[in-house]
């Protein structure tokens, strides 16, 4: 068996301690005499196996009481249009739009308002200078329903770093953190909710993470289906129908991983460690460049370009050769972007760092 160092930017890679362990545990799960796959999502294997991951999931984010964890499916997207049915109850709700992910946010939350009588608005885009940077001011609603953004744009590479770069408005936060969550400390408070999809920085592709302040799941539209209802799921431990319970069960082995490295603060070291060298690396080079403004540069989705786009298919092959894996850029914007997440070890930045640095002395 041989693993590359993988940089794609989700489905992504895991600890291979995780990997290993559910390995181990496929066909037998701590004497079951089943695996977690084939085991009822109501019975009391399961049953400890969801509620030790939320129970990991709280330590690690310090997520207050009056905050509810659910484990959905759908992906983020389906999220995109399961926010405003919950949450706008016929009132405004403002969206920043920074990059890909908010705009399809955005778009989706302007296509559902109308059917049910609410309204969406603009606070803020960086469109204009091509998503390079966050805004630096807002025009927020005091009275909105919430304000949606992505904390980190998977594609365009551009991070909400610091929380002063947060909008400062009296309404709820709503944040996609699909491609940073866990990966630094997060003041949960600031925010009325947090979702992430889970297939960089938690497990498997399908399940959601969801944590919301409990005064809000009351502001559904009354047409909302049951399984598409944030108050449902929680009143139901996220079990109204039979949730991606395989997922969940790696969720949680990924948490345990996680406590086990020393939480949130030591991994938030080594993420920064790791995006320093590659972009201190990029900024030098002079062959290769990223255009995020630094104080917004992701550290979890590094996207940068080539002095010659026509080296691009030569780039890639002789990485995909080297063991460094699937680091094309994303189609909408091109180029290259190499996703370093939790589970990216500090020797694969160093092996990337090493390979761009031979390919740039000798095509350059
Ligand atoms: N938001 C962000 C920030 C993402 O990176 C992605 C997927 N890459 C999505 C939303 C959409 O997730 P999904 O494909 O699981 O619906």
């Amino acid at each position: 068996m041989s693993r590359v160092f993988n940089f794609s930017a989700g489905p992504a890679a895991l600890p291979e301690k995780v990997l290993r362990q559910a390995a181990d545990e496929m066909l037998d799960w701590h004497g079951a005499g089943c695996g977690v796959m084939e085991m009822s999502h109501r019975g009391q294997h399961f049953t400890g196996i969801i509620e030790r991951a939320e129970a990991d999931l709280r330590e690690l984010l310090a997520v207050p009481d009056n905050y509810r964890v659910l484990f959905l499916q759908g992906g983020a997207t389906q999220h995109f249009a399961q926010i405003p049915m919950n949450l706008l109850g016929g009132a405004s709700a403002d969206y920043v739009v920074t990059g890909g992910w908010s705009q399809k946010a955005f778009e989706m939350g302007s296509a559902l308002a109308p059917h049910i009588g609410a309204r969406v608005r603009l606070a803020a885009t960086s469109a204009e200078d091509g998503f390079r940077d966050v805004p630096r001011a807002f025009d927020c609603d005091d009275a909105a329903a919430y304000l949606h953004l992505c904390t980190n744009e998977t594609v365009h590479g551009v991070e909400f770093l610091d929380p002063a770069q947060l909008p400062d408005t009296p309404a709820p936060l709503v944040a996609d953190m699909s491609s940073h969550i866990l990966s630094r400390p997060m003041d949960v408070t600031r925010f009325g909710m947090i979702y992430a999809g889970a297939q960089k920085n938690i497990g498997p592709s399908g399940l959601v993470v969801v944590i919301v302040r409990e005064d809000l799941l009351d502001r559904a539209w009354a047409g909302t289906p049951a399984v598409m209802s944030y108050r449902t799921m929680a009143d139901n431990g996220s079990m109204l129908n039979t949730p991606a319970t395989y997922s969940i069960y790696i969720a949680g082995l990924v948490f345990q991983w996680l406590l086990g490295e020393g939480g949130l603060a030591a991994i938030e070291r080594r993420n920064i460690d790791k995006a320093q060298r590659l972009y201190a690396y990029i900024d030098a080079s002079g062959f290769y460049r990223n255009e995020v403004e630094p104080a917004a540069r992701s550290r979890m989705n590094v996207p940068f370009l080539l002095a010659d786009t026509r080296l691009e298919g030569d780039f890639l092959a002789g990485a995909q050769a080297a063991g460094l894996a699937q680091l094309k850029g994303h189609k909408s914007v091109g180029g290259m972007r190499a996703s370093i997440y939790n589970a990216m070890p500090v020797a694969g930045v160093d092996a990337l760092i090493e390979y761009m640095r031979e390919f740039a002395r000798t095509r350059g």
